[in-house]
């Protein structure tokens, strides 16, 4: 497989810098919605003339754009929906992402001639499903994440659409995502994107006739996570996905951080091109896997489909072992400046590690000393997370860093 026939690494764009961030770090493709009509109302998005900064970042690097339509219309929704589609139909998207027919209808019925992909909501799990959509003008199909290999491989031989199969990040109990229980507990709908992640929270017994008497579920040392799954990782997989013939790998995580879009677009991007050219996979495999482990992320699982068979009740706490810390926004006056938008607290003395853009098969990136940091001109001890400052290092960085901070903590709850 020569590599630009290579599967094409899909990257979340929750917001325009971390869009940016996965464009930098290695995407052939991004997605990302707008204020309204997709799956991720709570991740930020993107306003209109950030859809236009988007487009041109992209077009200027060669990379395509999926912008998300993939909610499900009540009857109430649909002259929102055509609104919406009215607004942005403009700008120069390379695909629309869809979940619900209604939608592939609206878009055609507001004669917009773009290629549209099917969202892994539509739970597309055999050739006839796939066949059905490709009759309807769908170019690509995200598979549902509960599709075995071997199904792939027959729904790849019965259909010319392209395939999509999501590769990293979270996972839901329900299928296909499809679940009510945000909305019943939290009034939060998951199928309008506003899913408050009720599966993640810890729960407890209460007997009746003693409220407020909390009977704890010991599951493992810290209670437990009964409704919460393991995250995705198909990264020891991929090359048997590549040979079954998936056309783009999807990464999920459009609320997780900039320094999570920037890394695991690099490792998977690294890791398509390695088993694309026939590299020696295993020989990098490690390398890769210690970068996914530097993630916030709970246990990682390869397949979905047998995990629930294999589930041993040991828990899935919240993992991060790395400290997302701010990236950089260019050169200061030599290499050893850079200026750097922050995302927790850096001090004076401390050593903060680099990671850089995919440059060949390996992570790229080092350790640096933070020699002094300058807040407008004047030096100070620590920088605060969300500003921008100015950080001598010990020695020369690249100007498209993204800094961490490597740790051992078990997170109480989702944090990126
Ligand atoms: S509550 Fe959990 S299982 Fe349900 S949609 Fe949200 S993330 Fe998925």
């Amino acid at each position: 497989m020569s590599a630009s026939l290579r599967p094409a690494i899909v990257s979340p764009g929750g917001t325009l810098e971390k869009l940016e961030a996965a464009v930098r770090f290695g995407a052939d493709e991004v997605y990302f919605g707008g204020k309204t009509h997709n799956l991720r109302s709570q991740s930020g998005n993107l306003s209109l003339e950030e859809i236009d900064r988007a487009c041109a970042f992209c077009r200027e690097r060669g990379v395509k754009t999926i912008f998300l339509l993939n909610s499900f219309l009540h009857e109430k929704d649909i002259d929102g929906a055509r609104a919406c589609i009215d607004e942005v139909r403009s700008f120069p998207f390379d695909a629309y992402m869809v979940s619900d027919p209604g939608m592939l209808v609206l878009l055609r019925e507001c004669g917009v001639e773009t290629p549209v992909h099917l969202s892994t909501q539509m739970s597309t799990l055999n050739r006839l499903a796939a066949r059905f959509w490709e009759r309807q003008g769908v170019s690509r199909i995200v598979l549902a994440r509960e599709v075995t290999l071997e199904e792939i491989r027959s729904i790849r031989e019965h259909t010319e659409a392209e395939l999509e199969v999501f590769v990293h990040g979270a996972l839901c109990v329900s299928y296909s995502g499809r679940c009510l229980l945000s909305r019943f507990l939290s009034g939060r709908d998951a199928n309008a994107g506003s899913c408050a992640h009720p599966c993640r929270w810890r729960y407890a017994l209460v007997e009746e006739k003693r409220p407020g008497h909390h009977l704890e579920i010991i599951e493992h040392a810290r209670g437990t996570e009964i409704l919460s799954s393991k995250d995705l990782c198909l990264i020891e997989r991929l090359p048997e996905y590549i040979k079954a013939g998936v056309d783009a790998f999807k990464i999920e995580g459009r609320m997780k951080s900039l320094y999570y879009a920037a890394n695991v677009t690099r490792v998977y991007r690294q890791a398509v091109e390695v088993a694309a050219s026939g590299g020696d996979y295993g020989a990098h495999l490690p390398r890769w896997m210690e970068e996914l482990e530097l993630l916030s992320h709970r246990p990682y699982t390869a397949d979905l489909w047998n995990e629930f068979e294999g589930m041993k009740f040991e828990g899935v706490p919240y993992i991060r072992s790395a400290l997302f810390l701010g990236y950089s926004l260019g050169q200061g006056r030599d290499g050893t400046e850079v200026r750097v938008k922050t995302h927790n607290p850096v001090r004076t003395g401390e050593t903060i590690e680099a990671i850089y853009p995919p440059d060949g098969n390996a992570p790229g990136g080092g350790f640096f000393r933070v020699l002094e940091i300058n807040e407008d001109e004047k030096s100070v001890a620590m920088a605060q997370p969300g500003r921008v400052y100015l950080f001598k290092l010990d020695k020369a960085v690249r100007p498209d860093a993204v800094f961490r901070k490597r740790a051992d903590i078990e997170m109480e709850r989702d944090e990126c």
